[in-house]
């Protein structure tokens, strides 16, 4: 199973991408937590990707595609990944997409989260207490947004048009999305057996 989950900033992509991937015994691969995990670690990369990061802005794409270049090539990924933030620019659809011909396999599936905005900075305020995160200021909180809205709001449609979009209601008890999301897939799948069939 090869997927990727989308979606804005508190819609509860790291929560899911854990449960989901481990459903599909998949790794859960999380830009962001490779890139926090780079700057707790004070390497090359983590001193690149911080000042972006702090400001609520994308670590540039050069940066993150090479890093996801990498990342996927380890042994854990042959049979299959959850990505989680990534792609969010055009440049990192077109990255994903070259790494993935080059490896001769194909997307399963890209699954949305969708969630209200101020439900969005409720919940990642509310996280801020809870994490800590350097990110989670108010004032970042809203640049994530605007970043978000202006740079991978349509990229679900690249996804939609290859018909791999499942877009899924990211409101309300984690184990109720969860399954939102696992009947999505399966749905999906069941399309495409009924359409490929002779
Ligand atoms: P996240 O944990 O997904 O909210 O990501 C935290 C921060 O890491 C983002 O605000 C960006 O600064 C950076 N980041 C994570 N994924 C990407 C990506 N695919 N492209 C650019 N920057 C990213």
């Amino acid at each position: 199973m090869r997927l990727l989950l989308m979606g804005p900033p508190g819609a509860g992509k790291g929560t899911q991408a854990a449960v989901i991937a481990e459903r599909f015994a998949v790794p859960a691969i999380s830009t962001g937590d490779i890139f926090r995990a780079n700057v707790a670690r004070r390497t090359a990369l983590g001193t690149a990707a911080q000042t972006y990061m702090d400001a609520g802005e994308y670590v540039p794409d050069e940066i993150t595609n090479a890093m996801v270049a990498d990342r996927l090539c380890e042994g854990d990924c042959a049979d299959g990944f959850l990505l989680d933030g990534y792609p969010r620019t055009p440049q990192q659809v077109a990255e994903l997409d070259t790494i993935l011909d080059r490896s001769g396999v194909a997307l399963d599936a890209a699954v949305l989260l969708e969630a209200d905005p101020d439900e969005l900075v409720s919940r990642l305020l509310a996280r801020s207490e809870e994490q800590g995160r350097a990110d989670d200021t108010e004032s970042v909180i809203r640049r994530r947004l605007e970043v978000y809205a202006a740079e991978t709001g349509r990229l679900a449609d690249s996804y939609a048009e290859r018909d791999l979009l499942a877009t899924v209601d990211g409101l309300g008890p984690v184990e109720e999305v969860t399954d939102r999301i696992l009947a999505a897939l399966t749905s999906m799948s069941a399309q495409r057996t009924a359409t490929s069939a002779p």
